[in-house]
């Protein structure tokens, strides 16, 4: 039974050096258990964040542990209800041959599956990532511009073609000449541009001569920095990965932090402006009148002003504004000359 266990925490790129192979015996399915044989493994960005000890959504792997990882496996002996030999499954037993499982986060694939690596993708967890982040946190509409980086990937490249179905206007992000043909070509996208082209901006800004108003977030950084000025009023900016950050260097830079943080523990952070709801909510208006009248009128709310005599004095007041000297609402008392 094979195994490849992490050796060592990478404090950068991860090398050969982080990993182990080991021999062990293949185990025996006790009660409650069933023996899987790894057919296909699944590879992610995500198990970069499991290789740190840094504190995240997930816990890490153990140093000497094997690397977490989703598998399709064949059971080999089962003493579980529900599972028998040659049953095919997707189950979480990591990097090796041999797994005992419990039956918990398994679950059962046609036996006769055309192609059972699949269910680690396009109809797995990165396709369902896809999916779910662009129509639920994107609501993409006909017509819109939607960009997405490493736009060849496993996820993204079915946001994108989700979007298209969707009748929107396209843009990939992608790492080379090659990818980006494929996208445009293969993939049906509007257009596709090299991240490691020197004037990457301008191109993107280019293709997007609309601005973009969904930005489906998989990378972070340099890319990032591209799309944030060209993010049209009421975008929407599902983020679901950072990879240009998972290896460090740019980790440490405020937005960079923010990124991390809004994605890890799922933040909705969402810009307003007041105006829009005086049009958009009238419901919204009329309670508001309704329930903050009655609250002050009934003393549940208070509220104090600092109260400044003299138009005149509008522009020290206003300067004092700005360095906290106001104590409550300010408001000039203008008199009635
Ligand atoms: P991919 O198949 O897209 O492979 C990763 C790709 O990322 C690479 O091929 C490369 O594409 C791109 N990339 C790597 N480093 C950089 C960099 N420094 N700058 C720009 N691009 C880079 O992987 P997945 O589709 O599995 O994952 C895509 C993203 O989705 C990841 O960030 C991942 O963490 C995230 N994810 C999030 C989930 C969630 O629940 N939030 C679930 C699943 C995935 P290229 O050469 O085109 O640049």
């Amino acid at each position: 039974n094979r195994r490849i266990v992490l050796a060592s925490r990478p404090q950068a790129a991860p090398t050969a050096e982080h990993f182990r192979l080991e021999q062990h015996p293949v185990p025996e399915a006790g009660a409650g258990q069933m023996l899987l044989r790894a057919e296909w493994l699944s590879l992610d960005p995500y198990m970069r964040g499991r290789m740190s000890d840094a504190p995240s959504y997930a816990p890490s792997v153990g140093i000497g542990e094997v690397m977490t990882g989703g598998t399709v496996s064949r059971v080999v002996q089962s003493n579980l209800d529900g599972f028998k030999p040659g049953d095919l499954v997707m189950a979480y037993t990591g990097w090796q041959d041999y797994a005992l499982s419990d039956g918990s986060l398994v679950t059962k694939l046609p036996a006769d599956m055309a192609q059972p690596s699949h269910a680690l993708g396009v109809l797995g967890m990165p396709g369902y990532t896809a999916y779910a982040g662009l129509l639920d946190i994107g609501q993409p509409q006909a017509g819109e511009t939607v960009v997405v980086a490493a736009a060849t990937g496993a996820v993204g490249s079915v946001v994108g073609q989700v979007a298209k179905l969707r009748g929107c206007r396209v843009v990939g992000i992608a790492g080379g000449a090659e990818k980006c043909e494929y996208a445009v070509k293969e993939l049906g996208f509007d257009a596709c541009i090299d991240h490691r082209a020197a004037d990457f901006a301008k191109q993107l800004e280019q293709a997007c001569p609309q601005g973009i108003d969904v930005y489906f977030e998989n990378v972070g950084g340099a890319v990032f920095d591209a799309v944030l000025p060209l993010l049209n009023v009421h975008a929407r900016v599902p983020l679901c990965g950072l990879i240009a950050q998972y290896n460090g260097g740019s980790a440490d830079t405020s937005s960079s932090v923010l990124m991390r943080r809004l994605l890890t523990r799922r933040i909705h952070m969402q810009g307003f402006i007041i105006f829009d709801y005086y049009q958009k909510r009238p419901d919204l208006l009329a309670a508001f009148h309704k329930e903050v009248g009655a609250w002050l009128a009934e003393g549940k709310l208070r509220y104090r002003e600092d109260v400044v005599d003299g138009l005149e004095n509008a522009p020290q007041a206003f300067i004092g504004l700005l360095q906290g000297k106001n104590f409550g609402k300010l408001v000039i008392r203008i008199d009635q000359k």
